[in-house]
Parts: C-alpha cells; structure tokens; sequence
C-alpha cells in the first residue's frame, strides 16, 4: 500500500472547475503552469489542458459521471491520467502521472486536492508529457488523415481496378466481335466478288460487263468500309500495332499509284509522282500501312478535284519519310481543317453525295502517330489543299530472297506452265470461285472440304502449292499445316483467311504457311503468288 507521502511527492495536478466553467482553484503544480488561473473562463485552461481534454466540450464535461476516467498512451508508454468529478455546481479535474490512485483511493486517504506538495520534478515531468502529448496528438490527426486517405485511394484503386477488368473483358469481347464479323462481312463478299469476276470474264456484252464493273466497285467500297470500321475499332481498344518488314519503298509507292494514276487519266487529271530517294532503297515498317494513308490522301485528292492535278511528292532525308499530296481542287476552310481529322467528319457543299465514311483522314493520322510521325494538313479555299505525312524511316538491307511482305509485281496474265494445285476450304462458293479463278489460268487445281481430308490426301499425293482455309471446322488451317510439316509435307501452303487482324500474318507463318491471302479474293494477288510459290 503506498503511503501518504510517498503520494504527495507523486503530485496529481488538479483544478476546481466553477458551474460557469471558470477554474476556481488550481492544485500547485498546475499554478506553475498555468500562471494563478483561478476565476479565469475554464476555456483558457482548456487550452493549455488540450492534449488530455481536448475530448470534453463544456456540456459533456457537465454531465460527466463521478468515476469517469480518461487514460491516454503516450509514446514512451506512460498512461496519463484525467479523472472528471463533477462537485456541487462544478467539477474537479484530476490530472496525473502514472502512479496516481484514483480520486476514491485518495479519499481513503484522506486527502484533499491542495494537500499535496509541489515539487518542481513533477511540474516538469508534466509539461514534457503536455508536450508530447501535443505533438502526439498532432502526429495521430495527420496518421488518422493518411490512414482516411489510404482507405480512400485504396477505394479509388479497386474501383479503377474493377473499371479495367470490365473494360478489357468488354474489349475482349469487343475482338472476339470485331474478328467474327470480319470474317462473316468477308465470307460471302468473297463469294460476290469471285462469281462476279467468273461471270463477267464469260460476258461480251457491254452493258452487262458495265454492270459488273460497278459490282466490283461496289464490293470494293464495301470492303474497304468494313476494314475502316475494323481499324477505328482495333485503334480505340488500343489493338492496333504495326508490323516492321523491309520493303522496297519505289516499288510501294508505285503498287498504290499505278492504278491511282489509270483512274485520274480517265477523267483527264494529271496524277504524278515523284520519290526523292536511293534507286531500290529498302525501308524497314509497315507498308501496308503506308500504302492505306497514300491511297486515302490520293484518293482524296483525286475525288476532290474536278479541273488540274494531283501531285505526289516522296522524299527520303535525314532519317524521315516524308509525303505531300498536293491538289488543285477546292481547297479547304481553316475551320474545316481540324475537324477534317475526326472521324465520321465531311465537309463541303453536300458531304452526303461524296460518298465515303469520313473515317479515312482520321485512321490515317492515327496510323502516322502509331509510326511517331505527324499527318497535317494545309489549304486555301478555291486553289487546292496540301496533305502532308513526316514520319521516321528506317533504312533496311534488301533482302537476298523476296520476303513474304515484299510487294509482288501485279501481273495481268501468268505467263508459267500449268500448276498442279490443292485448294481446301470448307464454302462451297468460295471452293468454287478459287477453283475457277486459278483454272481460268490454266492450273489443275483440285478442291477438299476439311483438314481432316487434306491430310489422308497428301499422304500419297504432291501438289504445287496448296490453298488453305484458315477457319475451318474441325481441323483449322493452322493445325492442319502443322500436321503436314510434321509429316513432312513440303509444298508451298498459302493461307486464304478472311480475317485482318493484327498477327494474323505471324500465326500463319509460325504454323508453317509459306504466304498468304487475305479473303475475298483478288485475281491480281492470287496471280502473284502463285508466280511467287512456284518461283520459290
Ligand atoms: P472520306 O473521304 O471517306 O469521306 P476522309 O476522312 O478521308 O473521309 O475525308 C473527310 C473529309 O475531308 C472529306 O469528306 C472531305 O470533305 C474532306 N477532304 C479530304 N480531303 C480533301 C481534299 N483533298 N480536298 C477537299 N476536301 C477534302
């Protein structure tokens, strides 16, 4: 049991509280901090009591039970005690180190609140712990703070993390759509596109081969719309990536204004161009790519332009590419300019009669960016418009053989012996017009239903070169190829997909194809690689 003195030099500090909250009476200890605070307002006390009463407004301190207790950690460990004893009309309030007894056990002592002796170790030992007990209480407001922030940014992150889950299953989804309608868009196109080009090659008849000429551009229009809204979407769900394949870029650029230049002749405009650049230099990027942004700038151009020229100027310098399409059509408003790069946008007298979807220029500048160039435009109404691609050029090795990207001379007529071709497909129109097609120059070309059949078939028989279906029931074109190789198959296999999805190219290759051709089927590009495979 501790002893009476031994409390006395322990030193509770203490003040009287008035019913108007004035501080009546201030035990010792408390007097050296506080200065002689008796009859002051209790809120000035407050202020210097904060860090243990910082809890109790005047009301609550009123109503406050005899016993209560209020018991604070403060960092070193020490509990610091303030015990509240509401009086008659007022209240006491008891302030304590550690080894302070409760008011009751002090009453059993017989102790009145002034009967304690001041020492000054106390008095320091108290406002070291006011202090501390300050700043630990500044220091527990900030942690509250962050812990209430970490909860809120823990909160922001959840719900973001749940927004991209959704968003990516979303655009999964969105893929799984896009490649399904791709393929379902070209399937029958490539049916209307191949009978259409087997019948027109039996007509003589003017008026029909006219019919089937617009069928053709028809089809044409259609195939390019479906792969404008196929590229906006792979764009937008952050999908599209570019390839990086050497290829000639005289040659590139030729591929795509030869048949430019034939379409303006006919309706008696001048369509040049020139390429400052190293006879049969190689670049390395994506020239298909290239070539959409040229078609669409050209075509453009062309489209616009009722009376003068259409100039293409190429220049190679300095480690960039860069294209001006220049025309002396109707020029361009400056505040048509800008818009003219968002899709879905026309301009001019009547948008609607231009035809096109107003995607063309937009693709195309975020093709240029996606290359870490720049697509600009500039103008003046009633003189013509200038369209300009800078984008980096990569110079790269010619290679020793031609690669499967290199851009194959378009022949208008094979001039090679008749091959021996296996075409396998599971539609029957399109085993019809590859079949057609490829015998309309001579070839012997056999046709199969499914993998399964082209596997027991080249068993015991070899082919030139082999068509295969990509998407097939049961044995895919992929697998199937796979299986040859394993067997030890070693004709050309050329991939016939209706899919244009980025890696479409590389999974063909790495399933050991040897070319491939997108769907609906070009007779030009069918003619080119079947002088490609058989050269090889
Ligand atoms: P599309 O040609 O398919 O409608 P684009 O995005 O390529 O889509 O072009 C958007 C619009 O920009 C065109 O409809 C036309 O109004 C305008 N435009 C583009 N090129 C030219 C040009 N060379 N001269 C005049 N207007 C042009």
């Amino acid at each position: 049991m501790i002893s009476a003195e031994t409390l006395a030099q322990r030193q509770p500090v203490h003040a009287i509280i008035g019913p108007d909250l004035t501080v009546l009476q201030l035990g010792r200890s408390l007097k050296r901090i506080c200065g002689d605070a008796a009859g002051h307002p209790f809120s000035s006390l407050f202020e210097i009591l904060r860090p243990s009463l910082a809890v109790l407004d005047a009301a609550t301190l009123r109503g406050l039970g005899p016993a209560f207790c209020q018991v604070n950690f403060l960092p070193n460990g020490l509990p610091l005690r303030a015990e509240f004893l509401p009086g008659d009309g007022g209240c006491v309030v008891m302030i304590g180190s550690p080894a302070v007894l409760s008011i009751e056990e002090l009453r059993q002592y017989g102790l009145g609140f002034n009967d304690f002796a001041v020492t000054d170790p106390s008095v320091d030992f108290f406002m070291a712990l006011t202090t501390q007990r300050a700043t630990l209480d500044e220091l527990h407001a900030v942690n509250a703070k962050q812990r209430e922030q970490r909860k809120e940014l823990e909160l922001i992150n959840a719900r973001l993390e749940a927004a991209t889950r959704e968003a990516n299953r979303a655009s999964a989804v969105k893929s799984r759509f896009l490649s399904k309608m791709s393929h379902e868009l070209r399937t029958p196109l490539n049916a209307i596109t191949g009978l259409a080009e087997l019948l027109r090659d039996g007509t003589r008849d003017s008026e029909q081969l006219a019919y089937f000429d617009d069928m053709r551009d028809a089809s044409q229009l259609l195939l390019s719309l479906i792969g404008q809204v196929l590229d906006l979407s792979k764009i937008e769900s952050g999908q599209m990536t570019l390839e990086c394949q050497p290829f000639d870029l005289h040659q590139a650029i030729q591929k795509v204004m030869s048949p430019l230049r034939a379409r303006a002749e006919l309706r008696g405009l001048a369509c040049t161009w020139t390429v400052d650049a190293p006879p049969a230099v190689w670049l390395r990027g994506d020239v298909l790519r290239l070539q959409q942004i040229v078609l669409n700038l050209v075509g453009n151009a062309l489209k616009f332009t009722e009376l003068g020229e259409v100039e293409l100027r190429v220049v190679l310098a300095q480690g960039r590419l860069h294209l001006s399409v220049r025309d002396t059509g109707p020029g361009i408003t400056p505040s048509d300019l800008e818009q003219l790069f968002q899709p879905f946008v026309q301009v001019g007298p009547a948008p609607s009669q231009q035809g096109g979807s107003g995607l063309g220029l937009a693709l195309s500048r975020e093709i240029a960016a996606l290359m870490g160039g720049t697509l600009t435009a500039q103008s003046v109404p009633g003189t013509g418009s200038t369209f300009v691609l800078d984008v980096p050029a990569s110079i790269a090795p010619a290679p020793a053989s031609l690669a499967i990207t290199a851009p194959a001379p378009v022949k208008a007529a094979p001039s090679q012996a008749p091959l021996r071709l296996l075409l396998v497909d599971d539609n029957a129109i399109n085993r019809l017009v590859g079949q057609r097609l490829l015998q309309r120059d001579g070839h012997e070309v056999e046709v199969l239903e499914s993998g399964e059949q082209a596997i027991d078939r080249l068993g015991s028989e070899r082919f030139d070169a082999i068509f295969m279906d990509v998407q097939m029931p049961g044995l895919d074109g992929l697998e199937t190829t796979r299986i040859l190789r394993a067997r030890g198959v070693t004709s050309p296999v050329v991939a016939l997909t209706a899919n244009a999805l980025t890696g479409d190219r590389e999974m063909c290759l790495a399933a050991g194809m040897t070319d491939y051709l997108p769907k609906p089927l070009d007779l030009a590009e069918l003619r080119a690689v079947v002088q490609r495979v058989s050269a090889a």
